[in-house]
């Protein structure tokens, strides 16, 4: 799958998702917290990056979606070299 096209855009746009769900979670509805932006249609599966495609939320409830990300999660607390964690926050983006 190639991102480059999207990907400048994908800065701004998570911000703005963050910002129209006031910086809440919108699945669990906790502040303060760290939001992902979500895509509601996999980009797999055909969504697109565009707002209404999109929400925040956090982490938790994002795992809930990712299965698979659970998986890396264990992987994480299993090696804490900083290179892994870069990449598992790259990762996270989508
Ligand atoms: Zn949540
Ligand atoms: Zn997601």
């Amino acid at each position: 799958m190639d991102y480059s096209n999207k990907w400048p855009y994908w800065k701004d746009l998570s911000k703005r998702v963050k910002e129209l769900a006031n910086y809440t979670c919108e699945d669990c509805g906790k502040t303060r917290i760290r939001l992902y932006a979500h895509h509601i249609v996999p980009i797999s599966k055909g969504g697109r990056n565009t707002l209404d495609n999109l929400k925040a939320i956090c982490y938790t409830c994002h795992l809930k979606y990712h299965v698979h990300l659970q998986e890396r999660e264990k992987e994480k607390t299993k090696h804490k070299n900083s290179k892994s964690k870069i990449l598992f926050e790259n990762y996270y983006s989508f």
